[in-house]
């Protein structure tokens, strides 16, 4: 059992992705003596770095958009935003592969210097993967969105496909332009995915402000850019960081006011043991928060299992030269969606460094491919690129890798939103975080972060501790 610290309220954050980091961090800046808790051998949680033949890969290429503030306040906060910077302005070549005997063609979906939403009009009557109908149609239909208010609870009762349809939107339009916003945003195409959810990322990222949508990666391996700075800031406040932690139960008592329904411990499974905290933030995957919620929490365990869960897919590839000109692509009637050019970030060796590039293809919404054998995806993936990228032809690939991660985010489909719960719960000392509560967000960086400051400032007031304004709009309150 962890002995009370003098003066120090101590508060448990059970789970180490970027919602228990940011939780923890919050807690740990108010004064609280904070112990985190991850059950993996390391943290990150869907956010992780590994190592293969002496190059860096992450799980899954990671991108945010200017209007991420609370993640970029995180790396802020860590020291390390210049390890991501912007790539300019909005400006991505959408490619669509060679057929007939014809040259792969690019279209672009840039932004001018116009005010928003105009500043993406230009770039969309110019868009040459639609017929110029098409085309002419997409302005109204953005127009259109923008007027839809986000607090309308009827816009999670359709898809988004759905509501573009009536808009006049082809089944072009929506494979070949909404959905390159929709689905590595949302994790599901527009057919699938609530119009809640895609009117929020086209209201934050597109329609409001010009420079929202601008976008940032990391040059080094996710790992070194809020992973371990985040270990290493908790530890320098005093917080206890612990892998290999699994918590299996929650643990309800009466206080020393005699209240009853409070956390009062944590057990830690393997060993067993207790930890006594005043309060918790539960910041694990909805799955396990279902599970290890005590009763009188006020969440009804199948609400969350009804979010359900979609896979993303990496496809990784090293050559030995360049093959791809841009440092991000998105591909349209293609097996490739996302295409990075991530060499910075995978730590080439200094023979490498001149000559190789390292690519990863994010395919998001991966249903259809998160059961294929990893050798096919490669093979089938290599296809793709080669029809993209006429320097990719004839030459093989020095090393290729698959990750998959099955339960990447929440399915974001209509009805969603009255399943994500806040991160308060009926329990005073406990609350919730994770990409998957109720920030308004769809499950991203983003939500996480958010969803950590709420629930400290959840858990801090209940211990009679005033929290620091968010250096940035927080829609949802906690
Ligand atoms: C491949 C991939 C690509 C992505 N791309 C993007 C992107 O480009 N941009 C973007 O913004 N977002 C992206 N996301 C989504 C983003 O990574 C997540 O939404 C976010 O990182 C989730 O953070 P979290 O803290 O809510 O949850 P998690 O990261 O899942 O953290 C939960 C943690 O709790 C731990 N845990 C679970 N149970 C217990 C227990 N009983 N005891 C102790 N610990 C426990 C887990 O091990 C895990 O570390 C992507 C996700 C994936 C998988």
């Amino acid at each position: 059992m962890s002995p009370p610290v003098a003066g120090k309220p101590r508060i448990a954050v059970v789970g180490g992705g970027l919602a228990g980091l940011s939780a923890a961090l919050e807690c740990a800046e108010h004064g609280a003596a904070v112990t985190l808790l991850e059950g993996r051998p390391r943290l990150g949680g869907a956010t992780w770095s590994f190592e293969r033949h002496g190059r860096s890969f992450d799980n899954g290429q990671h991108v945010h958009l200017r209007c991420c503030a609370a993640y970029r306040a995180l790396l802020d906060r860590l020291g390390t935003a210049e390890l991501a910077p912007f790539a300019g302005p909005l400006a991505i070549p959408v490619l669509r592969p060679a057929q007939n005997g014809s040259p792969p063609r690019t279209a672009w979906v840039k932004r001018d210097g116009l005010p928003a939403p105009f500043h993406l009009a230009r770039s969309l009557v110019s868009y040459g993967h639609l017929s110029l109908t098409d085309r002419l149609r997409l302005l109204p239909a953005a127009l259109g969105l923008r007027l839809v208010r986000e607090d309308d609870p009827e816009l999670d009762r359709s898809t988004f496909s759905d509501w573009l349809a009536k808009r006049g939107q082809s089944r072009a339009a929506i494979s070949r332009l909404w959905d390159l916003i929709a689905l590595p945003t949302t994790n599901l195409r527009s057919d699938e995915v609530s119009l809640a959810l895609a009117a929020k990322v086209f209201h934050t990222g597109l329609l409001t402000v010009a420079d929202a949508a601008d976008i940032a990666w990391s040059r080094v391996p996710l790992a070194e850019l809020h992973v371990e700075p985040a270990r290493r800031l908790l530890e320098s406040l005093g917080a206890e960081v612990r892998s290999k932690a699994r918590v299996s139960e929650l643990l309800l008592g009466p206080t020393r006011s005699g209240e009853q329904h409070r956390v009062t411990a944590l057990r830690i499974e393997g060993s067993g043991s207790l930890l006594e905290a005043d309060a918790v933030v539960l910041a694990v995957q909805h799955g396990e928060a279902a599970q290890l919620l005590p009763p009188g929490a006020g969440i009804a365990r199948s609400s969350l299992e009804r979010l359900g869960t979609v896979p993303i897919v990496n496809v990784h590839f090293v050559f030995d030269r360049r093959v791809m000109p841009h440092k991000l692509a998105v591909a349209v009637d293609s097996d490739a969606q996302f295409i990075f050019d991530r060499t910075p970030a995978a730590k080439l060796s200094p023979a490498e460094r001149a000559t190789h590039q390292v690519i990863s293809i994010s395919l998001s919404g991966a249903d259809a491919e998160i059961g294929e054998r990893p050798q096919a995806l490669i093979e089938r993936q290599l296809v793709a690129l080669r029809q993209l990228f006429p320097a990719a032809r004839g030459i093989e690939p020095v090393d290729a890798v698959v990750t998959r991660e099955h339960e990447a985010t929440f399915r974001g489909r209509p009805g969603t939103a009255e399943l994500r719960p806040p991160a308060r719960t009926a329990i005073t000392n406990l609350a919730l975080a994770g990409a998957w509560t109720d920030t308004g967000w769809p499950a991203t960086m983003e939500g996480a972060v958010r969803s950590g400051r709420a629930a400290s400032e959840v858990v801090l007031s209940a211990l009679g501790r005033r929290s620091r304004p968010a250096p940035y709009r927080q829609e949802v309150t906690a």
